[in-house]
């Protein structure tokens, strides 16, 4: 393994979905729904594949597929109240992974710090790496720990957070709606972080992946939209978050020109274009969106509702289950603390092998109990894995039969 591989070989994904695999279990780890995907969005699919424009099979435009572009821009025009040029301002890329990675490898400079927010969606730390930049990590801390805990518990320190600058900072990259937490950021959250961002001249690279998945009575507010933050900000969207197809892997990024050109030069010299049909489903897709934005059976809006009812009834059995849910406001993900099983639980998790109590837990879970979640010190840097191990994260975007299996599970847990 060359050298900038060198402490990068594990990867939480590649052995939980593996255990899962082998276990076979009720499956609330890797965040995927295991329900289909709207019905005018696959067919949107099969029409391209096998209609008349033949060349919607071949090779199409590297910086994204002309109508996707189209579709995008449209769309985040609007959601941002500025023209958004496509044919400079946004990327399409092979999923929000390699929109993150191109952001990263695009701006990052060997020595550069980049200020990543914990716990953090795991690939931001070996991307930084990759690149030859420095993560400097500050955890979201609970303020609350008795009681009903919320996602929006969870705050960052501003001393703390504003002690991370300094003049080697290029970004800091934040996560909204988050996962694992389930956080959305607020206004005055965000703009806490622009401030900075402005004081020190950096980039706010922002994953929004979760943008359409908030609940009720919260809203989900893009950095690129305070002021003087758009010619800062890269955002980045995700198809298989949006559509509920994780598996067509097909996301982008959007900003000033003259951040996405970093991109684009890093894209074009790694995968240089993107599958075309599933582009051009996801621009159809997002055509029928675009006309019925406020109706509630735009999908942006019923999907919502449908995990809102999930989420309620996942903080239910947890709670039951006697865990302590921090209880999401967007996206689908849920923490719960395990600590007051743990007297019951420590006894069983003795033989695992793995030095962090909350991968002992799922392992433990998968093979004896058959119910698969995902070790959330994943999510924090070497030092903080202390922050995560008294967590356990279930994805709550499944079947309600397949919810229910876990909670009768969870019921006789010993
Ligand atoms: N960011 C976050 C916060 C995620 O949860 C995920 C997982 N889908 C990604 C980025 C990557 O998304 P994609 O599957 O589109 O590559
Ligand atoms: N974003 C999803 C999750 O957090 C999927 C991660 C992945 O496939 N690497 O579970």
């Amino acid at each position: 393994l060359p050298d900038k591989y060198q402490g990068l070989e594990k990867n939480v994904w590649v052995e939980f979905i593996q255990l899962a695999l082998e276990n076979k279990p009720v499956n609330l780890g890797q965040g995927f729904p295991d329900f289909a995907a709207p019905d005018y969005v696959t067919g949107s699919l099969k029409d391209v594949v096998t209609g008349p424009d033949v060349l919607l099979n071949q090779y199409t435009r590297g910086f994204g597929h002309p109508r996707l572009i189209a579709a995008l821009s449209k769309l985040y025009s609007g959601f941002v109240g500025r023209n958004i040029n496509g044919a400079t301002e946004i990327i399409v890329t092979v999923g929000a992974y390699e929109a993150l990675f191109c952001s990263i490898m695009g701006h990052v400079n060997s020595g550069d710090e980049v200020i990543v927010i914990e716990p953090f969606f795991d690939c931001y730390e070996p991307m930084i790496r990759l690149a030859g930049g420095v993560p400097r990590f500050i955890p979201l801390r609970p303020k609350r720990k008795e009681g009903v805990v919320h996602a929006s518990d969870f705050v960052l320190d501003e001393a703390e957070l504003e002690s991370m600058f300094n003049e080697k900072t290029k970004a800091i990259i934040v996560n909204t709606p988050h996962n694992p937490l389930g956080k959305v950021f607020t206004a005055d959250e965000l703009q806490t972080i622009a401030n900075l961002c402005q004081k020190y001249n950096c980039l706010a690279i922002m994953d929004e992946v979760y943008e359409h998945m908030v609940f009720e009575g919260q809203k989900h507010i893009r950095m690129a939209t305070l002021p003087g933050m758009w010619d800062r900000t890269i955002t980045i969207g995700s198809a298989g978050k949006t559509f509920s197809v994780t598996g067509w892997k097909l996301g982008w990024a959007y900003g000033p020109a003259e951040l996405i050109r970093n991109l684009q030069v890093a894209h074009q010299n790694a995968i240089y274009t993107c599958c075309t049909p599933i582009q051009d489903a996801v621009a159809r897709a997002f055509e029928l969106e675009m006309s019925r934005l406020s109706s509630p059976e735009c999908y942006f809006n019923s999907i919502s509702v449908e995990l809102q009812t999930k989420r309620d009834f996942m903080v239910k059995f947890l709670k039951e289950a006697g865990m302590v849910p921090v209880i999401p406001e967007g996206g689908y993900f849920m923490l719960a603390n395990w600590e007051p099983l743990a007297p019951k639980l420590l006894e069983h998790l003795k033989d695992e092998p793995d030095p962090e109590l909350d991968y002992k837990l799922v392992k433990w879970m998968s093979k004896h109990h058959k119910l698969q979640g995902i070790p959330p010190s994943a999510f924090y840097c070497a030092d903080h894995k202390n922050l995560g191990e008294k967590y356990i994260r279930f994805c709550f975007i499944k079947e309600d039969e397949n919810l229910e299996k876990a909670a009768e599970i969870l019921k006789h847990l010993k």
